[in-house]
């Protein structure tokens, strides 16, 4: 590709136009604040992690879903890339997707599981093939390839790279952005970011002239698309209308003027987080782990866990109040029956004779007399029943504890549910 010549005139812009003086490359960084559609999506995901990444120049792990997105990139750019038809073969094709998938080795490329790279790389000669089978036969001359292209606009050096321009005639043109990650429903602002910077190049307009001889005073972006190579399925957006523009400009205007004051808060969420891998120095994260805000979360937790604990047990007593009522009522209509019938449930009536000391100083005073106290060891009924048939205990103090003792007869109601 020849370089494009300086240009004379700016093509006239919708909101902001191009510089017509663009300064030397080393003067711009200086001066010009530099942008991308990938600057102000990252920003605009969470603006601390555009400061680790674009201020602090702190290295990302490599990803490997961006490494398996330049190989397919790369075997496009290699089948369109011909001066004139005959294209290459669908093999060809498949060799260059190869060549630039073994540059790197798995972990270069971000695989921690080669059996997962592997997999990846047969899904993209997979994908290559159907791409060849679907369009063979109608493949056509783009008219730019991976156009790059650094605009200067409201004083920022906007850059773009285009994935694909056709030229429509009549200064018209197409774009194509190959996407090769999920098959999500995407927002056409990255397309808008293109048709603003490219209908502002004029660099583009001298392209034009150059290829295809159309001296033509402005260039209008006709139409837009999103390929998703995995599903062979274009997302096709008309050109957006001025107004549109207009919005998304503004919105990129803001992203930058926040940038440049330097405004980098964190912006945590399930998503941006997720992939982050600058966990270890946010300072929502505490050595990678995700810091809670506050106790308060917390605290609101355990409330209501007492809240809960609280109205359950009112239930429970409620409940225990009511069971001892019908189990009252059951036994004084027992009449010495073992087992009474409901439609659903038999039970069993146990009955036992319960020892009981109804007067504890006396029961005291007897073990004092005989000294038992420490034989017993502890007040409990049966501990003291267990002296009552002790035959190492005296005979007057066992009678006397005897005499001492009632009787009372408990009920046990056993309930089982009828099969
Ligand atoms: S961990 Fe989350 S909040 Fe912190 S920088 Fe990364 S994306 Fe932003």
């Amino acid at each position: 590709m020849k370089k494009p010549k300086k240009t004379e005139d700016p093509a006239p812009g919708l909101f902001g136009a191009a510089s017509t003086s663009a300064p030397e490359p080393q003067k711009r960084s200086k001066c010009f604040f530099s942008f991308s559609y990938s600057k102000m999506a990252l920003y605009e995901e969470c603006p601390l992690k555009y400061k680790f990444k674009y201020v602090d120049k702190i290295k990302e792990e490599p990803k490997y879903y961006f490494a398996f997105g330049h190989s397919i990139h790369h075997a496009l750019e290699f089948l369109y890339a011909v001066k004139a038809p005959p294209f290459p073969a669908v093999g060809e094709v498949l060799e260059a997707f190869r060549k630039d998938w073994n540059l790197k080795s798995c972990l270069e490329k971000g695989y921690k599981d080669p059996a997962k790279a592997d997999g990846d790389y047969q899904k993209g000669l997979e994908m290559l093939s159907a791409y060849y089978r679907h369009h063979d036969g109608r493949f056509k001359l783009p008219f730019l390839l991976e156009y790059g292209a650094d605009v200067e606009v409201d004083g920022m050096v906007v850059r773009i790279i285009a994935d694909k321009i056709e030229y429509l005639g009549k200064g018209e043109l197409a774009l194509v952005d190959y996407k090769t990650g999920k098959d999500v429903r995407r927002r056409p602002d990255q397309l808008h970011m293109y048709q603003k910077i490219c209908e502002l190049d004029p660099r583009l307009r001298e392209r034009v002239h150059e290829v295809y001889g159309d001296k033509v005073p402005v260039l209008r972006i006709k139409q837009m698309l999103y390929y998703h190579v995995p599903t062979l399925k274009e997302y096709a957006f008309d050109r957006a209308e001025d107004a549109e523009i207009g919005v998304f400009w503004e919105r990129a205007l803001g992203v930058a003027e926040n940038i440049r004051a330097a405004r980098f808060d964190p912006s945590p969420g399930e998503r941006q987080c997720a992939w982050c891998d600058y966990k270890k120095l946010c300072p929502h994260f505490c050595g990678g782990e995700e810091r809670r805000p506050a106790a308060a979360p917390e605290a609101e937790a355990v409330g209501e866990l007492v809240d809960s604990y609280g109205r359950l047990r009112e239930k429970l007593d409620e409940m225990s109040a009511r069971a001892e009522e019908l189990k009252a009522r059951i036994i004084s209509l027992a009449d010495g029956a073992e087992v009474l019938a409901g439609k659903e449930y038999e039970l069993n009536i146990k009955r036992v004779e319960k020892t009981e000391f109804r007067n504890r100083e006396a029961v005291i005073a007897a073990l004092n007399e005989f000294d038992l106290y420490q034989k017993a060891l502890g007040l409990t009924i049966k501990n003291i029943t267990a002296l009552m048939s002790d035959p190492s205990v005296p005979e007057a103090a066992r009678e006397k504890l005897l005499r001492l003792a009632g009787k009372s007869r408990v009920f046990d109601l056993i309930p089982r549910k009828k099969t």
